[in-house]
C-alpha cells in the first residue's frame, strides 16, 4: 500500500518520484519496474555505453543511496500485469497486489520486433535495455559484419558506434531516405553521406524478407532475394507502447494511453507519462501524439507530480532532442512533422549547419548539426512561431536578431 505507485522505473518514472519529493510530497512512493536495474539513462545505450566509453554506474539516473535517502521504495524486477481502478490496486506477475492512492503509468514501450522468419535467432538484437546492449557487446568479439535494420536515430547511432569499433556495417532502410519519419530530406541526405564516408553501407528502399541462419544469423534476405551477409542483426524499427494492462482496465487510447494536459488518463487517479502517453502537444501539427524523448519524459513527470501534490500546471514544454553520431552533435527543437518548407542555414559540407522548418511561413522546428548557438537561439523562434522568410533566416548572423 503506497500513496503513489509508479509503474515503470525508466526516465519518466524515476523523474516522477524525484519531482514528487522535490515538491515536498511526504506520502509513501513505490517505483515498480520490470528491469532488474535501478533507473538508468537510455540514450547512452546506442552511444557511449555501446561504445564501451561509459560504465553502467555512470548512466544510472541517481545512485542507489539517493532512492533510500528519499524513502522511495524500489520494487525492481517486478512486472505489473493488471490494474484494478475501482479497488485502486495493481497486480504483479509474481502474484503480489499493491494498493495505490494515485498511480503513474510510465512504462515506455517494447521495441518493435521483426516478425519474419529468423527474427528470433540469437544474434538479432533490439536496442532498448541494458540487457539488450550487454548481449550485443558480448557477441562483438565474434562479429565482423552487422546489418542494421532501420535507419532511424537508434539504428544510425548504433551503426556509427559499430563502425567505429571496426565492424563492417550495412544499414537497411525501407524508405527512400534515412530519418524519414523525423527529419527533412536535407538532413537525411547529410547523414547518409556521413555514414558512407565512414565506411557504412547505406541501402535505401530495401525490404527485409527474412533472417538467414541456423542458430546465428548469416545474412538478411531482401525481398528481391538478395542475401546481405552478416553475423549480427540490430533492429531499430520503433516501439510499441507498453500499455496492455492499462488498456485492459479501460483506459482510453489508440496509440498508447490518452492523457489530458495534466497527464491524467480517462481512469480516476491514474496518470500516464513519457513514451506511452498520447497527449495534445501545442507544438504538434496533429492533435494527439506520443513523444519519445528524455525531455518529454522529464517534463511530463513534473506535470503529474504537480497535479498529485495539488499545484497543477498544464503541460506546455517545447520538444527537444539530440543524437550523437561520429563527431556530429545533432540538436533539435520543435517538431518538424508537417513542415511545408525547410531552409538550410550554414554549410553542410563544413559539417556545421541548421535546418529551419516552416509551416505556413512560421518557424516550427530546427535541426542543428554542430550548431549549438542556432539551437539555443532558435528555440525562441519556435516558441514565438516567428514568421520569417528564407532570405532572413539564411542571412542572419545570429538567429536571435530575428526575434
Ligand atoms: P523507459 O525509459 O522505456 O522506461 C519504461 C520502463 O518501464 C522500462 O524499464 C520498462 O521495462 C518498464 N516497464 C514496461 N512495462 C512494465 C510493466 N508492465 N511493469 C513494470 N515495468 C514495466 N531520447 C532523447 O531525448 N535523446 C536521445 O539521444 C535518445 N536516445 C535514445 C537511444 C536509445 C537506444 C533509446 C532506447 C532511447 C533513446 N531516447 C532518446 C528515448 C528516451 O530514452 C525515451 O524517450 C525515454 O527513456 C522514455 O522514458 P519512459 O520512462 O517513458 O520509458
Amino acid at each position: 500500500e503506497y500513496d503513489v505507485v509508479i509503474v515503470g522505473a525508466g526516465h519518466a518514472g524515476a523523474q516522477a518520484a524525484i519531482a514528487l519529493r522535490q515538491a515536498k510530497f511526504a506520502g509513501t512512493i513505490a517505483l515498480v519496474g520490470d528491469e532488474p536495474e535501478l533507473p538508468y539513462e537510455r540514450p547512452p545505450l546506442s552511444k557511449d555505453y555501446l561504445a564501451g566509453d561509459k560504465a553502467f554506474e555512470r548512466i544510472l539516473i541517481r545512485p542507489a543511496d539517493f532512492w533510500t535517502g528519499r524513502d522511495i521504495a524500489m520494487l525492481t524486477g517486478r512486472k505489473v500485469v493488471a490494474v484494478d481502478p475501482d479497488a485502486r490496486r495493481v497486480t504483479t506477475a509474481d502474484g503480489a497486489s499493491i494498493g495505490y492512492g494515485d498511480l503513474i503509468w510510465a512504462t515506455g514501450g517494447a521495441p518493435r520486433r521483426l516478425s519474419c522468419l529468423g527474427h528470433d535467432l540469437s544474434g538479432v538484437h533490439s536496442v532498448r535495455t541494458r540487457a539488450d546492449v550487454d548481449r550485443m557487446i558480448g557477441e562483438l568479439p565474434d562479429t565482423a559484419r552487422v546489418a542494421v535494420v532501420g535507419g532511424g536515430y537508434i539504428g544510425l547511432e548504433a551503426a556509427a558506434v559499430l563502425s567505429k569499433l571496426g565492424k563492417q556495417v550495412v544499414v537497411l532502410e525501407a524508405q527512400d531516405r534515412v530519418l524519414a519519419r523525423v527529419a527533412g530530406a536535407p538532413l537525411s541526405r547529410f547523414y547518409e553521406a556521413e555514414h558512407r564516408a565512414h565506411g557504412v553501407e547505406v541501402r535505401l528502399g530495401v525490404q527485409v524478407d527474412s533472417i538467414v541462419g541456423e542458430t546465428r544469423p548469416t545474412g538478411v534476405r531482401l525481398h528481391d532475394g538478395e542475401i546481405v551477409p552478416c553475423d549480427m542483426v540490430v533492429v531499430g524499427i520503433g516501439i510499441v507502447p507498453a500499455v496492455a494492462p492499462l488498456r485492459a482496465a479501460g483506459a482510453e487510447g489508440e496509440n498508447g494511453v490518452d492523457v489530458d494536459e495534466y497527464c491524467r488518463t480517462s481512469l480516476p487517479h491514474i496518470y500516464a507519462i513519457g513514451d506511452c502517453a498520447a497527449h495534445r502537444n501545442a507544438f504538434a501539427e496533429h492533435a494527439r501524439i506520443r513523444l519519445e524523448s528524455v525531455q518529454n519524459a522529464n517534463d511530463q513527470a513534473g506535470v503529474a507530480a504537480r497535479a498529485i501534490t495539488g499545484a497543477p500546471e498544464p503541460y506546455h514544454a517545447v520538444p527537444w532532442f539530440w543524437s550523437n553520431q561520429y563527431d556530429l552533435r545533432l540538436q533539435t527543437v520543435g517538431l518538424s512533422t508537417g513542415h511545408d518548407g525547410v531552409v538550410v542555414r550554414g554549410d553542410p559540407t563544413a559539417r556545421s549547419f541548421s535546418l529551419v522548418y516552416l509551416r505556413e511561413g512560421r518557424v516550427i522546428a530546427l535541426d542543428c548539426v554542430n550548431a549549438t548557438r542556432d539551437y539555443a537561439q532558435g528555440r525562441a523562434l519556435v516558441v514565438a512561431g516567428a514568421r520569417l522568410d528564407a532570405a532572413a533566416i539564411v542571412g542572419a548572423v545570429a538567429l536571435k536578431e530575428l526575434l
